[in-house]
C-alpha cells in the first residue's frame, strides 16, 4: 500500500483550490500573493503524482501515523498545496534532532503540518513558536497536535509574524533558538530572515522555502513582487558571510542557512 495516495488528494486538491481561486476569497479573505502568486507559480521540482515522487515516498518516508493523518486532512482544504511537503518536512526534523534543538520558530503554520512534525521530535520542555495571522487554519490541525501528546509544546501566536519575532527579541530572546522555518508572505522574507538570524544562535539554521518558486526566480517579473523579494534574498544570501548556505532542489527549492 503506497503511503500517498497522489492521484485522487491531487485531483481533489487542484479542483478545490481553482474554485477557491477562481472566486479569489476564502472566509471572506483574498489570497493575492500571499503565498504563491498563481498556483501554476508553485510547484514541486519532481511532478507530485510521478512515479518518481512515489518512489521517494516509498523509500524515504517515515511519516508519524498522526503526521499523516493531518496531511491527508490539509489536502482536502481548497488551500491544502500551501502545505510544506512531507519529504521537506523529515529533513527539517532530521536537522532539529541533528542539532539537538529545544527553541524553534515556525513563520507561516497554515494547518500545522511541520509545527507538529518538529514537535514530535523536541524534547518534553522543547519549544515551537508557531507564528500565523489565521487562526481557523491551526484550528484544523490542533485535534492532532493533542491526539499526538505534543500540544504543549507548540506555542501558537496568531499576529502578524514580524510582531512575534519583534517580541521576542525585545523580551531578550536573541541568540536563544536552534532552528527557525520561514513559509509566510514571501514579500517580508528578508525582514523575516534577519529578525530570525538574531534569534538564532550560532550552529543554528535557518530554513527558507519556496526559494525557486516553481522556477520564476529566473526570470522574474517585475510586478511579481513576491519573486522579486525571494530573488532578491537568494542573491543577498550567496554572498551574506553570516551563515553559510546550501539550497537544495527539493520541493519548491529550500535554501538552508547555518550561522556562523
Ligand atoms: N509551514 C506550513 C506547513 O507546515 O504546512 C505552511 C505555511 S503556508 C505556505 C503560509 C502561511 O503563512 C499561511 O497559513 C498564512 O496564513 C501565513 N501568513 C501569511 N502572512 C503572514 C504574516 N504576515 N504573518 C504570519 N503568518 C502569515
Ligand atoms: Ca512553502
Amino acid at each position: 500500500m503506497p503511503l500517498l495516495s497522489v492521484p485522487k488528494e491531487v485531483a481533489v486538491g487542484t479542483a478545490m483550490l481553482g474554485i477557491a481561486f477562481a472566486t479569489g476569497v476564502l472566509a471572506g479573505k483574498r489570497y493575492p500573493s500571499l503565498v504563491f502568486g498563481t498556483p501554476k507559480s508553485h510547484k514541486s521540482l519532481i511532478a507530485k503524482n510521478s512515479p518518481l515522487w512515489q518512489y521517494i515516498l516509498d523509500h524515504s518516508l517515515r511519516e508519524h501515523p498522526i503526521l499523516k493523518k493531518l496531511r491527508l486532512l490539509t489536502l482536502e482544504h481548497p488551500w491544502g498545496r500551501m502545505m510544506v511537503s512531507c519529504d521537506e518536512a523529515q529533513l527539517m526534523a532530521n536537522l532539529v534532532k541533528l542539532i539537538k534543538a529545544k527553541k524553534v520558530i515556525e513563520i507561516g503554520v497554515f494547518t500545522g503540518y511541520n509545527a507538529l512534525n518538529m514537535a514530535l521530535v523536541l524534547p518534553d520542555n522543547g519549544r515551537v513558536i508557531a507564528c500565523d495571522i489565521n487562526e481557523d487554519y491551526a484550528k484544523i490541525g490542533k485535534p492532532l497536535w493533542k491526539e499526538a501528546g505534543v500540544e504543549h509544546k507548540i506555542d501558537l501566536r496568531i499576529k502578524p509574524a514580524i510582531q512575534t519575532l519583534d517580541e521576542l527579541l525585545a523580551s531578550g530572546e536573541a541568540e536563544t533558538f536552534d532552528f527557525a522555518f520561514i513559509d509566510a508572505d514571501k514579500e517580508s522574507y528578508n525582514e523575516y530572515y534577519e529578525k530570525c538570524l538574531r534569534l538564532i544562535r550560532k550552529g543554528g539554521i535557518i530554513a527558507i522555502d519556496n526559494v525557486l518558486f516553481g522556477g520564476n526566480v529566473l526570470k522574474p517579473r517585475k510586478d511579481d513582487l513576491a519573486v522579486q523579494s525571494i530573488h532578491r534574498l537568494n542573491e543577498k544570501l550567496l554572498r551574506d558571510s553570516r551563515i553559510s548556505i546550501s539550497m537544495l532542489p527539493m520541493a519548491d527549492g529550500v535554501t538552508l542557512a547555518f550561522k556562523l
